[in-house]
């Protein structure tokens, strides 16, 4: 079968591999009908992760049908299904404590390295172990499009303000339009007093003005004045760093009021971030880290999706056969695309 594997730095490749099998009785093949690319398949890509395996299926955002199941899996062969990005074993002390990010035996779809290697769904056919916990079937009306945010970039953007605690009447600043940033900006125009949106692409800072009256999309240069008028000078109450640059979490640390808190949902991997302790104390300024939690998110949130008009496909800027996907990682790494779905 055809699956999208890394070919050398920057390259997707369309590999013709093996399809795969059922190796556990919990686990399920799922035959993929839409996959999108995400920023966290770049950094395998850009030869960012130690250890991987180049032989890999990249991809952990994806939507297809029930093909084969083992012996002790219950979702019936014929569901349409959205996987979550990462595993969750659901009985780990985290698990259970619905920590479901930090699973002591978590791997993430189209990695390996980092954890251990799980192929991913860019691709014909995938292997999904666990597949009564990692699936949640989805109603015939939602379109594969729509379903396939709830594998990843929803649920993330979400938890960059649910687990902050972000109300009614906060002012919020979203530092990077990219998808997990504009999730995160179109669940906070539903409620927030405000939403100061931020990204140097004119495409991207559209993209998040379209959300609602409440959001002001601004570049970089502006943010802090934005934020400034938003909130008569004292700042913002909920910063999301969306972008995973030290340079927009600088930013961030500045736009956010005393006792604010700064949350995270960009991926960092800065051992030495000059962090000012100092005014962080000073300010009683929170910084909060977030993954994202399917898990933990995804059945309200496709009761917001289903139920109360919540679009996230609005942002896919592409829709292209998975035989077009080396052209798809092109266009996506260089942010001509904001986001691209793949249709085996
Ligand atoms: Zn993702
Ligand atoms: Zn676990």
């Amino acid at each position: 079968m055809r699956a999208v594997v890394v070919d050398r730095p920057n390259e997707a490749r369309l590999a013709d591999v093996d399809e795969p099998t059922i190796l556990d009785p919990r686990d399920a093949i799922v035959r993929v009908t839409a996959t999108a690319i995400c920023g966290a398949d770049l950094l395998p890509l850009g030869g960012y992760v130690p250890g991987f395996d180049p032989e890999t299926v990249l991809g952990h955002e994806f939507v297809g049908v029930v093909d084969t199941v083992g012996d002790d899996v219950a979702v019936p062969v014929g569901a349409r299904v959205v996987c979550s990005s990462t595993t969750s074993c659901g009985t780990c002390a985290h698990c259970r404590a619905r920590r479901t990010s930090q699973c002591a035996t978590r791997s993430l779809f189209g990695y390996s390295g980092v954890y251990p290697r799980l192929d991913g769904g860019q691709a014909e056919l995938v292997r999904v172990p666990n597949a009564d916990r990692c699936l949640l079937r989805i109603p015939e009306d939602l379109s594969d499009e729509r379903a396939v945010f709830l594998a990843d970039i929803l649920p993330t953007g979400f938890a960059a303000l649910e687990r902050v605690g972000a109300r009614q009447t906060d002012h919020v600043a979203v530092l990077g339009c990219g998808p997990v940033g504009l999730m995160a900006v179109m669940c906070a125009s539903r409620f927030a007093a405000s939403v100061v949106a931020v990204d140097a692409l004119e495409q991207r800072r559209s993209l998040a003005a379209g959300f609602g009256g409440v959001v002001r999309a601004v570049a970089p240069e502006e943010a802090a004045e934005a934020v400034a008028e938003a909130t008569h000078g004292v700042g913002a109450d909920v910063v999301v760093e969306a972008a995973g640059a030290a340079a927009a979490l600088d930013s961030a640390l500045t736009l956010v009021r005393g006792r604010g808190t700064v949350s995270v949902v960009g991926a960092h991997f800065e051992p030495d971030y000059p962090l000012d302790a100092g005014r962080m104390f000073e300010h009683e300024i929170s910084l909060r880290f977030h993954i994202g939690a399917p898990y933990e998110d995804r059945e309200r949130l496709l009761d917001l999706v289903v139920g109360s008009g919540l679009e996230p496909d609005s942002i896919v800027s592409h829709r292209m056969p998975l035989a077009d996907a080396v052209e798809a990682y092109r266009l996506f790494g260089s942010r001509v695309a904001t986001k691209v779905v793949l249709q085996p």
